[in-house]
């Protein structure tokens, strides 16, 4: 089954000093469930544009875009609430809040959940066990090196029991050996849990190292699409 197909998703931007921009271009896309799915393309490509449809942060023009089968333009709030609850998200700058604990930053996306006080805490404690920093609950995302914070991304991330996991250039501000431990946290959690990972990046490398499948995204465009081994194997 798929995670998320897309079928001729066009997206255009209209401003009044630039004209029209085409940030998509008829994309075909599907991510099967379970998939590692690497998303990689030059600066201006198109990747934030694509995620953002995929959440539903940003309305797209023509086709189809159906995540979980569910065609995302016609999802009331509701629906959209569910959507963006089911799709954690990942980015470049780990966007933590600085004022709240480890713990306090996990627990966020667990408020108005119907959980007590006590469950989000218990939550929040076995998410960050998950990513490695229990021991840390109690400190500040101001005392961790780039590559903890992003695990508390990663734990906030999954708060929700999310199946699909977007990471947006997630790798993008740290250094190789730490990209490296998020990657292989990533493929973790892909494994342990069954979650579909989609990474958006600008990295070959990133890619080569833990995606099963890619789409090369260019100028709005998918010019190539196909297993790693395949896309990787040609001359
Ligand atoms: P990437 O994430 O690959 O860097 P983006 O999706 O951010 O690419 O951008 C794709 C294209 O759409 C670029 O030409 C960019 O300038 C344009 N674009 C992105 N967001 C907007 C916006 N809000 N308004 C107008 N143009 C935009
Ligand atoms: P167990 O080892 O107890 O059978 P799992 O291996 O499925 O459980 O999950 C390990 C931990 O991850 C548990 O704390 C569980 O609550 C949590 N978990 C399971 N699925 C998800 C998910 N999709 N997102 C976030 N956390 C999850």
């Amino acid at each position: 089954p798929a995670a998320i197909s897309m079928s001729h998703v066009s997206k255009i931007y209209h401003s009044d000093e630039e004209g029209d921009r085409t940030a998509l271009a008829d994309i075909n896309l599907d991510i099967a469930v379970g998939d590692i799915f690497g998303i990689i393309g030059l600066s201006g490509a198109g990747k934030s544009t694509l995620v953002r449809c995929i959440n539903g942060l940003e309305t797209y023009q023509g086709g189809s875009l159906r995540v979980r089968g569910q065609e995302v333009s016609t999802l009331d709030a509701k629906g959209l609430r569910q959507l963006r609850q089911r799709t954690g998200m990942i980015f470049q700058h780990f966007n933590l809040m600085p004022s709240r604990t480890l713990l306090g930053n996990v627990e966020l996306p667990l408020a108005n959940t119907g959980m007590t006080r006590r469950q989000r805490t218990e939550r929040a404690q076995e998410l960050l066990d998950l990513v490695g920093l229990s021991q840390l609950a109690q400190s500040y995302p101001g005392e961790l090196s780039g590559g903890q914070q992003q695990r508390v991304a990663i734990a906030r991330a999954l708060a929700n029991r999310p199946d699909i996991l977007l990471s947006d250039e997630a790798t993008s501000a740290l250094d190789p050996n730490t990209t490296k431990s998020i990657l292989a946290l990533l493929r973790d959690l892909h494994d342990r849990l069954g979650i579909t990972v989609v990474l958006i990046t600008h990295e070959m490398a990133v890619v080569r190292q833990i995606c099963n499948r890619l789409a090369v995204i260019d100028q709005g465009r998918i010019v190539e699409e196909g297993r790693v081994f395949d896309v990787f194997a040609k001359p």
